[in-house]
């Protein structure tokens, strides 16, 4: 087994935590981890109070690790690399929302799990790319302002057309990088493939898909599928997850360019370190995340939401 493997298990049990990872993480990261799943299964995780472990290693992007640190304000929270950010939950500002909260009394504010504590502080309630769909369609407001994926709201208002969905600009530059022409052509290299999509993709692709639905969903539908070969049109690090769970079948990626940089971010080897450097204030400050009480108490009632009403 590798020797940087055997360290990091060898510290998590020294240092009881727990270690969560996300699907689009790195295979050996993926390895190491207690539990790997997409944002609202790890959300769940976070906030299991039957977990015995004080501390949680998140090996994700800054706003997960954030989520996180709300749901469990009893426990420490770590991150392999703080620099690990999400371009896309950079994309909404506080100030903007609320000045478009202003213009459409009445309205209410869903906001995509994948945004600042900040942004989630200033909405009604956070939705997954697993319940969004399910969510707007139990409010009571017709209104809705969808921040900050446009392409999750864009979907979202497909399905849900006695709404009214105004959509933020934003947009992941990961899946924006799948091109509808890429999947085109991934298809007709394996025509018995069925086409498994994520809602942050664009328009042209969601449009050849044979399933749209968040990483976990996915997950659960190429395992009980009868189809032994799957193009997946997602991050490529869920590809990992599907080929362990499922050996038996086949899975393509629609392009090499479908990874997420901050993702890439959590190596083994800071893995390693967050767990050798946790106690170390000097070393280990910067990896600790926590999240100020005036924007926690709203963010965590917005999380909250989502939860009972998912
Ligand atoms: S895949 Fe996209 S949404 Fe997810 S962390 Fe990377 S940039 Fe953000």
């Amino acid at each position: 087994m590798d020797e940087l493997f055997v360290r990091v298990k060898k510290l998590q049990q020294e240092k009881n935590a727990l270690i969560l990872a996300h699907v689009y993480t790195p295979p050996e990261v993926q390895d190491a981890a207690d539990y790997v799943g997409d944002s609202l299964g790890l959300s769940r995780r976070s906030a299991d109070a039957s977990v015995p472990q004080d501390r949680i290693i998140f090996c994700g992007v800054y706003f997960m690790a954030e989520t996180a640190a709300l749901l469990a304000p009893q426990k420490k929270v770590y991150i392999p690399d703080p620099k690990a950010g999400c371009p896309m939950a950079d994309m909404a500002e506080v100030a903007e929302v609320l000045r478009l909260k202003a213009a459409h009394p009445g309205a209410a504010v869903v906001t995509y799990v994948n945004s600042t504590a900040a942004v989630k502080a200033v909405s009604d309630i956070c939705v997954t790319s697993a319940n969004a769909v399910c969510i707007v369609r139990k409010l009571p407001q017709r209104r809705i302002i969808f921040i900050p994926d446009r392409s999750l709201g864009a979907y979202v208002a497909a399905q849900v057309p006695d709404k009214e969905i105004i959509l933020w600009p934003g947009f992941c530059p990961t899946h924006h990088r799948i091109l509808g022409e890429f999947l085109t052509r991934v298809k007709a290299a394996h025509p018995q493939a069925l086409i498994l999509a994520h809602p942050e993709n664009n328009k042209n692709v969601l449009e050849q898909a044979d399933f749209i639905g968040s990483t976990g969903q996915m997950q659960e539908y190429a395992s009980a599928s009868a189809a032994r070969e799957f193009i997946i049109a997602s991050e490529n690090g869920l590809l990992h997850r599907l080929r362990t769970d499922n050996p038996d079948k086949k899975f393509y990626p629609v392009t090499p360019l479908a990874v997420c940089p901050n993702m890439q971010k959590n190596t083994l080897e800071k893995l390693g370190n967050v767990l050798e450097n946790m106690e170390r204030p000097a070393d280990g400050a910067g990896l600790s995340v926590t999240v100020d009480e005036k924007i926690a108490v709203p963010a965590r009632r917005a999380i909250q939401r989502m939860l009972e009403l998912s």
